[in-house]
């Protein structure tokens, strides 16, 4: 089981900001309203992640490590992709790190803790906690050597964290995301009212001045959202942020877009900064390609690039650009 393990986590943590997107998501699907990350050495020696939801029962802690054991892989291990990633997190990272999961809920007072040390499980315990989860992910792919390999160095995986959890955190701007630790980069990210205050939390308070809003629909697509004036863009594409029904999405059709909306008044080498909003028909997009790489499949590609391109020319336009 923990090489299932292992391979589940060869597609579903590819680096140390894949599983600080898990275990965000997972606060966040437990109703946070509080995230707190810390990371050393860029996530490889230590991802902790804690929050304020609505924790996880004493004996649910072992089902949470132990979901969708062997039997759905073992029947085609070429199918892991098809099996989405519903249950796949916990037991993928408990595979290839130290894992230690403490949390306590509203209706308990005492917290317990179980640990996972490269796919072996121990016995649930009593622990101290507050109320809510605390995930700690200690030596990340130490049980796997090969993959510890690929890794890009302390300084990219930082970087790639940030990026994550203000990827996240534009989507929920109820919730206060703080991100700290001895890498350098950090973010603290307060609750705020609305998505076009926790965009100037995160890309620069002047950034609301600067930036055109977006309100376009074609064929049951809506697009709403913000973009940069082309005076306040930047070297390079990290600041483009999509979101599809909510959940965020990195896409080469999306930022191809948006690149061909600027063609005429951005040089080649700025970017736009810009959050994109779509809602469309989930029958009408596949979020999941790829279970950790937020890939998307539009139905109609055409159109959507057309959308986009749109709405952007048409902001640009009205504002005499
Ligand atoms: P999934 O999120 O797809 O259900 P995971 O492996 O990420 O699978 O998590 C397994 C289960 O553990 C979740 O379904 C949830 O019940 C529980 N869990 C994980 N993290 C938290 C958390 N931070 N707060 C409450 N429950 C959690
Ligand atoms: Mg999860």
């Amino acid at each position: 089981e923990t090489i299932i393990n292992q391979i589940a986590a060869g597609e579903v943590i590819e680096r140390p900001a894949s599983v600080v997107k898990e275990l965000v998501e997972n606060a966040l699907d437990a109703g946070a309203r509080r995230v707190e990350i810390a990371t050393v050495g860029g996530g490889l020696n230590l991802i902790r992640v804690s929050d304020d939801g609505a924790g996880i029962p004493e004996n649910e802690l072992q089902l949470a490590i132990a979901r969708h054991c062997t039997s759905k892989l073992s029947e085609d291990i070429n199918d892991i992709r098809s099996l989405g990633f519903r249950g796949e997190a916990l037991p993928s990272i408990g595979s290839v790190s130290r894992l230690t999961i403490r949390s306590r809920t509203a209706d308990s007072d005492s917290g317990f803790e179980i640990l996972v040390d490269g796919g072996r499980t121990g016995a649930t315990r009593p622990a101290a906690a507050n109320r809510g989860t605390l995930v700690e992910v200690r030596d990340l792919f130490f049980a796997t050597p090969a993959r510890l390999k690929f890794m890009k160095g302390e300084r990219a995986e930082t970087t790639a964290i940030n990026e994550v959890v203000k990827r996240i955190a534009i989507a929920f701007p109820h919730v206060r995301f703080t991100l700290s630790g001895p890498d350098r980069a950090t973010l603290d990210l307060n609750a705020v009212p609305d998505q076009i205050e926790r965009i100037a939390q995160v890309f620069g308070k002047e950034f609301p001045e600067n930036a055109l809003e977006l309100d376009a629909e074609r064929e049951g697509v809506h697009l709403s959202g913000f973009v940069s004036i082309p005076s306040f863009s930047r070297a390079n594409a990290l600041q483009q942020f999509a979101y599809i029904n909510g959940r965020p999405v990195r896409d080469k059709l999306i930022a191809g877009a948006i690149r061909g909306a600027y063609a005429d008044t951005l040089a080649r080498d700025r970017n736009a900064v810009a959050a994109l909003f779509f809602t469309l028909d989930p029958a009408d997009v596949d979020v999941n390609v790829h279970p950790a790489k937020a890939d998307v499949r539009f139905r109609e590609p055409g159109l959507v690039r057309g959308l986009i391109i749109g709405a952007i020319r048409q902001a640009l336009a009205g504002a005499g650009i």
